[in-house]
């Protein structure tokens, strides 16, 4: 018998090779580790943090762009002269080079916590660089990302986003995780790389290095040794969805309705890879992701380069822009976020203004610049909007720097149901589901033990959906989806069938979306709409939607 793990399947595609684990971090070293000679000890010790600072140089080389700055700021406290004294007086005072190691950089790093802020946010990259020096010196794995040597599925507890934009989508065949839930970003991410991942699997804790595993990112399996038949079944897989008939031209139903098909992007590399599909645009610019790991706010003109790039690559056609959404689980160490205890539901997105106004207006006046000499249609959009009051203020702002297609994001349960005053107030909205869903379920979108709550099936959710086409429809104004909902091909026909305008994906998901769109009608996208609202819960909400799906749509899925 071949062992299947379970997890959730949260980016399509099916790959098998050989498992990479992310070493956890080594352990504490002992305090009574004898020292025969000082002076070569403190060089071991020296010698160690450099090590670390060349290993982030060579990772920052291979990623390239933003990563490559964040990877040299690091490598920078590496090297930092304080630090290697607090170490070698250490040494000097009787301590082994990893113990010195641990002490000096703890103690480094408790006063940084100290003194708070922009300081206090390089702790984790100071216990990161701790963990890896102590690796060096006690000959324990490497701890975090490792460089890969060859093609490989990644195993981890859990991955912050931040690590997972770093990702090498020529290595790295596919993720799984023990932790995360379909929704995290570290999810979302590896969707927008293309990346099957697998999140809340427990069982993959016992994954060794080396083992062979096939990973179904759309099915949510694991299959450790596969036989044959999984690894003929996964190519076979991959032939039908080459081969899946993809309709020319804009996406519409079967019927000719027309539903506009957009794409996710998060930085300019994903957007010069997705403006080769057959999209309209973009529908969901993360511009965050731009400035993960970032220390120091980015300036104007280095916004303004780089919206301008993503604009280039999709002229002609639509850019939905939206602006900065730090906090919660995307902080952004150039931003003081506030200690709280519940930070999803704290200063993030749009309320971060509130704090650093200067940080949204800099930010339009980058997109009114890169927007005036580029040929794409753009529209910006605030995250995290709760009132007609804050979409208002919010379009003033945008409409005073000349931008003149305005919207909201309906994330919070609150705006969903105000959807219609919203729309007076603003030009569209776009609905996102990943947090729609946490908020409207109290459920945080990083917790793999609530993934049953946060499933896009949920009719609950679904009404707040619908509500929020209702608005639109009331006020003629287009209503979209962008979040991880509108990439799930079974669903697409009922968000149709609901009554949004446009749906935008991750670009892996785009062909299935057209194709299920492609094959149904729009009476039959209204019928499956309404058998799904019918359900009690998210399972018979599926089931019903499939009894009503077009055969041709269920032979691809
Ligand atoms: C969403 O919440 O659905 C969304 C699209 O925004 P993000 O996933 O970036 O929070
Ligand atoms: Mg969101």
């Amino acid at each position: 018998m071949h062992e299947v793990l379970r997890g959730i399947g949260v980016s399509p595609g099916a790959v098998a090779g050989p498992v990479v684990r992310l070493a956890p971090p080594p352990p504490e070293p002992p305090t009574d580790g004898a020292v025969a000679d000082p002076g070569a000890e403190a060089a071991r010790a020296g010698a160690a943090l450099a090590g670390v600072a060349e290993f982030l140089r060579a990772r920052g080389a291979a990623a390239g762009g933003a990563a490559e700055e964040v990877l040299e700021a690091q490598a920078m406290m590496a090297e930092d002269p304080e630090l290697r004294e607090r170490v070698a007086d250490l040494v000097a005072g009787g301590r082994t080079a990893a113990r010195a190691v641990h002490e000096g950089l703890t103690s480094y790093a408790a006063a940084l916590r100290e003194v708070g802020g922009y300081l206090g946010e390089r702790v984790a990259d100071l216990e990161d660089i701790r963990c890896r020096a102590i690796a060096l010196l006690t000959g324990a794995r490497m701890p975090g990302i490792p460089l890969l040597r060859r093609p490989s599925v990644l195993v981890a507890r859990d991955l912050a986003p931040a690590d997972t934009a770093l990702l090498d989508r020529e290595q790295v065949l596919g993720v799984v995780t023990e932790l995360g839930g379909p929704t995290s970003h570290t999810a979302i991410l590896a969707k927008q790389l293309g990346i099957p991942a697998v999140v809340a699997c427990p069982d993959a804790a016992a994954l060794d290095d080396g083992a062979h595993v096939a990973v179904d990112g759309s099915g949510g399996e694991i299959t450790v040794d596969p036989p044959d038949s999984v690894l003929a079944g996964i190519a076979a897989r991959t032939a039908a969805r080459a081969e899946r008939p993809e309709p020319p031209g804009p996406g519409r139903t079967a019927d000719g309705t027309p539903v506009a098909l957009l794409v996710n992007v998060g930085t300019v590399a994903d957007a010069r890879a997705a403006a080769e599909a057959p999209s309209e645009g973009v529908g969901l610019f993360r511009t965050e992701v731009l400035y993960l790991g970032r220390t120091s706010a980015p300036s104007v003109g280095e916004q303004v380069e780089a919206y301008r790039a993503v604009f280039e690559a999709f002229a002609g056609r639509k850019v939905v822009i939206r602006t900065l959404d730090a906090g919660a689980d995307k902080p952004l160490p150039f931003i003081d976020h506030a200690q709280e205890a519940n930070p999803a539901l704290g200063v993030r997105g749009l309320r971060v203004a509130r704090r650093r106004p200067e940080l949204l207006t800099d930010q339009l006046a980058a997109i009114a610049e890169a927007a005036s000499s580029c040929a794409a249609e753009v529209w910006v959009m605030a995250p995290m909007v709760s009132t007609p009051g804050e979409a208002a203020e919010f379009a003033g702002k945008a409409r005073a720097f000349g931008l003149p297609t305005v919207g909201a994001m309906v994330e919070v349960p609150a705006a969903a149901l105000r959807a219609a005053q919203l729309l007076e107030r603003c030009d569209f909205v776009s609905i996102g589901t990943n947090d729609l869903a946490q908020y409207a379920f109290a459920a945080d979108r990083t917790t793999s033990a609530l993934a049953d709550l946060l499933d896009v099936w949920q009719p609950a959710l679904l009404d707040l959906v619908a509500t929020v086409a209702d608005g639109g429809r009331r006020t003629g104004r287009p209503v979209g989806i962008c979040g991880e909902a509108a990439g799930d091909p079974l669903l697409a026909p009922v968000l149709v069938g609901l009554g949004l305008t446009s749906l935008s994906m991750a670009p892996a998901c785009l062909p299935a979306v057209r194709h299920a769109l492609s094959v149904h009608t729009l009476d039959e996208c209204r019928d499956m709409a309404k058998a799904a609202r019918e359900a009690d819960d998210a399972a018979s909400a599926r089931e019903n939607v499939r009894r009503l799906a077009s055969p041709e749509l269920l032979a691809v899925l």
